[in-house]
């Protein structure tokens, strides 16, 4: 069950393929954006990763609101108020010992807050594109591995798309055929999420 995670395990898997990835995902933004999302997803996760002590002690919900508090507070840009929103509400919705059911609705309430924050909605390039197929595939009983490899797929998915929303879609037609960062940035984070649960 997910009350079993080991969560200073859980916090070390996302920083570090965060980190091991921030030039991939600088590069994607050098191409479509501003070229700081490696950068940003990095200074916050790693900021986390700081705090990963003092949260291992507590209920599984609260570290998913701490997590995402200080992701507002560090990652920056239009990701990280979006991130941020992201696990503060899953921590808002789950139950202490959520069950996959639990986490299914938590992620789906999750995300509306998340598209609600930002304004938009699945097909406009963005990391919503990646979340809604992966709550999806939680919802519908996939094995992690298999959700992981639906959020990979996903973020692919984004590269023949045009840009609707963030800065990306400044350059309307010509962010067409690069995958968008904050997919990718997503997707990173579910696979080191679902390595942990496996
Ligand atoms: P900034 O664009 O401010 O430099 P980042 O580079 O950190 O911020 O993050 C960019 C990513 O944020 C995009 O790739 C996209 O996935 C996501 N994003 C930006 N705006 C929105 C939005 N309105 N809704 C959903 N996601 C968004
Ligand atoms: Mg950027
Ligand atoms: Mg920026």
């Amino acid at each position: 069950a997910m009350s079993k995670i080991d969560l200073p395990a859980l916090i070390d898997a996302v920083a570090d393929t965060i980190s091991e990835h921030a030039d991939e995902l600088t590069a994607l933004d050098q191409a479509i954006g501003d070229g700081d999302h490696g950068l940003n997803m990095k200074r916050g996760f790693e900021a986390v990763r700081a705090e990963s002590a003092a949260l291992a002690g507590q209920p599984l919900p609260e570290v998913l609101r701490a997590i995402g508090t200080k992701l507002v507070m560090t990652v920056g840009g239009a990701s990280g108020p979006l991130f941020g929103t992201l696990f503060m509400s899953i921590g808002k919705e789950l139950p202490t010992e959520p069950s996959r059911a639990d986490l299914a609705a938590a992620l789906a309430k999750a995300i509306s807050a998340v598209a609600a924050r930002g304004k938009s909605q699945a097909g406009q390039k963005t990391m919503l594109d990646v979340l809604y197929p992966v709550q999806a595939a939680v919802a519908a009983g996939k094995s992690p591995g298999d959700v992981a490899d639906v959020a990979d797929g996903a973020a692919e998915a984004t590269k023949p798309l045009k840009a609707i929303r963030g800065r990306a879609s400044f350059l309307g037609d010509r962010s067409i055929g690069h995958v968008d960062p904050g997919a990718r940035s997503s997707a990173l984070i579910v696979r080191a999420v679902a390595k942990v649960m496996e």
